[in-house]
């Protein structure tokens, strides 16, 4: 990954919004004013669905993925903000053109709310509502990790199984990455990646997780997030002809992985180079991943899947 663009269009405000914009609910405001109320159900019962999308050289990535995804994930956990998808899209071009940002986190949130007074204490009597911020671009593994390859090791903490929190529905539900993210630190790893109940390989604190053996790259089928670098992860093999499963994958193979790849929109493709203290290859990312992770960033500076962001708008 080459090194995120801080420079920034010039805006007549940009000061206050230096650190990032930031929606609610139909205001604008800098992004340390953002603030949500202690009593909603986003806040008390991690009632919220999101999703993040990232801004590189000036333009979304998949825009439209991240909010169809958004739509599905909302749908599927009975939300119904006022905004509608072009709405949402407008709100995102705004937050970005406010902070003059040209690499981005925009994170879009749509949060329970509480249900208005003498209404039943049930989430379906409350008024769903969107905020979003963006602030600059952030990586989930640091740059010198990414040189060196990713320390993973597999967690003994279960990922919560999808019949009981959909994880293809972008939640707040961390409890079990958070935890995976401790046992990772006391045992000098850098990532954890969890497993269901059956053994299988999910993901990870914010990433999906491909694993390769004979050439053929794996990544599993249930239990994580549809992740959208993961698709572009899924097409890329396509277009470079390298075989890849959507299927089960099991620890034992992850465990044995010639290479083993995690993919995010915070960060983009990165490899690792050891499991469970296993060393893979000669100690560094493998070489199929890294075609990957090149094709990726030479795909991506080609403007592959790019929404320019509307820097002029007026509004
Ligand atoms: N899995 C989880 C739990 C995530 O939170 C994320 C992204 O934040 C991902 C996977 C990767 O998804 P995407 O590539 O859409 O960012």
């Amino acid at each position: 990954m080459t090194e995120p663009d801080q420079s920034r269009f010039a805006e007549p405000d940009h000061s206050r919004f230096a650190a990032g914009a930031a929606y609610i609910d139909g205001r604008y405001m800098p992004v340390a004013e953002a603030a949500i109320p202690l009593t909603d159900w986003g806040y008390r019962r991690s009632d919220v669905t999101y999703d993040v999308v990232g801004v590189w050289d000036g333009a979304f990535f998949r825009l439209d993925d991240h909010i169809r995804r958004f739509r599905a994930s909302m749908d599927g956990l009975h939300m119904k903000p006022a905004e509608s998808d072009d709405e949402i899209k407008a709100v995102l071009h705004k937050i970005v053109r406010l902070s003059g940002l040209r690499a981005a986190y925009v994170a879009m949130d749509c949060l329970r709310g509480v249900p208005a007074p003498g209404k039943p204490r049930h989430p379906a009597y409350a008024r769903n509502y969107i905020a979003a911020f963006a602030v600059p671009w952030v990586s989930v593994a640091s740059p010198e990790m990414c040189e060196r390859g990713l320390h993973l090791m597999i967690a003994d903490t279960l990922r919560i199984p999808p019949e009981s929190v959909e994880p293809r529905y972008k939640n707040f539900h961390w409890g079990d990455l958070t935890r995976g993210q401790f046992e990772a630190m006391d045992k000098g790893a850098d990532f954890a990646i969890l497993l269901d109940a059956q053994g299988n390989v999910t993901e990870g604190a914010g990433f999906n997780v491909f694993s390769i053996t004979d050439g053929v790259v794996a990544t599993p089928d249930r239990g994580a997030l549809d992740g959208i670098t993961r698709l572009s992860m899924i097409e890329l093999c396509e277009e470079l002809g390298i075989p890849c499963e959507v299927r089960p994958v099991p620890a034992a193979e992850l465990r044995d992985a010639d290479e083993i790849f995690t993919c995010t929109t915070a960060g983009g493709v990165m490899p690792a180079s050891r499991i469970d203290g296993r060393i893979m290859g000669n100690d560094r990312p493998g070489p199929i991943s890294m075609r990957l992770r090149d094709a990726f960033w030479a795909k991506r500076a080609e403007g592959w899947h790019a929404t320019p962001v509307d820097y002029e708008g007026k509004d």
